[in-house]
């Protein structure tokens, strides 16, 4: 058996966070005992971008701060899950008057 080092992912490494001020993110990583600047310049703008967080590489973060699971939702809706998203506020709309309505006052206790 023959195991050799995988070399694209290295175990000792940080990975930082750092935002561009033209609203986007990007993530860089760094050896684990080099110190991680507090920004670093955006390859797409040249700007400075100010670190958001650091985390180990092994830890996988489950709030990545770039999409979250919302933006998911916003790019997998489409026209049909819109029409039911309408049609169930609609649905739920006519059931709550219908509720409402069949709501009678109590009576009774005067014979
Ligand atoms: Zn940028």
């Amino acid at each position: 058996m023959v195991t050799e080092p995988d070399r694209d992912a290295p175990v000792g490494k940080q990975r930082a966070i750092f935002a561009c001020p033209r609203g986007h993110e990007f993530t860089r990583s760094f050896a684990l005992d080099a110190e991680v600047p507090h920004e670093w310049e955006c390859a797409h703008h040249g700007t400075r971008a100010p670190g958001l967080f650091r985390a180990a590489t092994d830890q996988r973060d489950p709030a990545t701060p770039g999409k979250t699971h919302w933006d998911h939702v916003l790019e997998r809706r489409t026209e049909p899950d819109l029409e039911a998203i309408l049609n169930d506020a609609l649905a739920r709309l006519a059931r709550d008057r219908g509720e409402t309505a069949s709501i009678a006052p109590p009576h009774g206790s005067s014979t």
